[in-house]
């Protein structure tokens, strides 16, 4: 479903993906974990080209992300992408947040989009809040909408870059739950996050990045016990004496 092959990125001098390859399988959840500036955003980011790459290849859902013909802003409208911030708009309700890009990019009619809407955030635990606006929500109610907002257009896989780092810590809970439900129904997911016990129950691989490499994939049961680098040892007993 998602495929790097020998992706390298610089940021101007700075070597910021080294040779990453690595693939997502259909249904399959993975987990990046590593420490800050290791290169978890951009390698997600490179996905849905929000990052350029100088060298290799991408590919998701069998189509080659660098493609000269892609119509990038409908690709990207497809690549679900949950990010720390919700990015939603203030002025919409929730239900139109939600059907915003069914509306203008899959043309659906309104009707169909708000249906469709209505159904997600039941999926999302907030039936409840369809007419409500983004301001009244708690920020953990607001990232359930920004997933539902994303699966509003069917993506074929969900990259989430740290939706539960911006919560304050009650509100972690209700969205690693949500994250769990989807990966539970068979979404292909690659999630960045420090959550390690989200990682345990959920992920069917870990990758561990460090300074811009793929340092170790594997599962979780086999990363967490026995991380084979140096690297990755230092990285957990970092988080656990945290
Ligand atoms: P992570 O998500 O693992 O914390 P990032 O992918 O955000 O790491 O960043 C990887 C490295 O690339 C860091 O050293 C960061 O400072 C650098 N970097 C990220 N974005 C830019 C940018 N736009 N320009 C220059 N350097 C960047
Ligand atoms: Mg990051």
């Amino acid at each position: 479903m998602i495929a790097f092959q020998g992706v390298n990125k610089w940021y101007g001098p700075y070597h910021a993906l080294n040779d990453v390859t690595a693939q997502v399988r259909k249904g399959q959840v993975v987990v990046v974990c590593g420490p800050s500036g290791s290169g978890k955003s951009t390698l997600i980011r490179t996905v849905n080209r929000l990052e350029d790459i100088q060298n290799g290849r991408i590919e998701f859902d069998g189509q080659d992300v660098h493609a000269p013909a892609l119509d990038l802003n409908r690709f990207r409208s497809h690549v679900g992408f949950v990010f720390q911030s919700f990015n939603l708009f203030p002025h919409l309700s929730v239900a139109e947040n939600i059907a915003l890009a069914p509306v203008n990019v899959l043309k659906k009619s309104r009707k169909e989009a708000r249906e469709r809407a209505l159904q997600l955030l039941s999926r999302v635990g907030l039936a409840a809040k369809a007419d409500a606006y983004p301001g009244q929500l708690s920020g953990g109610q607001q990232q359930r909408v920004a997933i539902a907002r994303a699966l509003a257009m069917d993506p074929p896989a969900m990259l989430f870059d740290e939706p539960t780092s911006a919560l304050d810590p009650e509100m972690v809970g209700e969205v690693l739950q949500v994250m769990k439900s989807l990966a539970r129904d068979g979404m292909t997911m690659i999630c960045v996050t420090h959550e390690m016990n989200f990682a345990r129950e959920v992920a069917d691989e870990v990758w561990f990045m460090d300074h811009g490499v793929l340092v170790e994939t594997g599962k979780p049961e086999d990363f967490f016990a026995h991380p084979r680098s140096d690297r990755a040892r230092k990285f957990l007993s970092d988080l656990r004496s945290h």
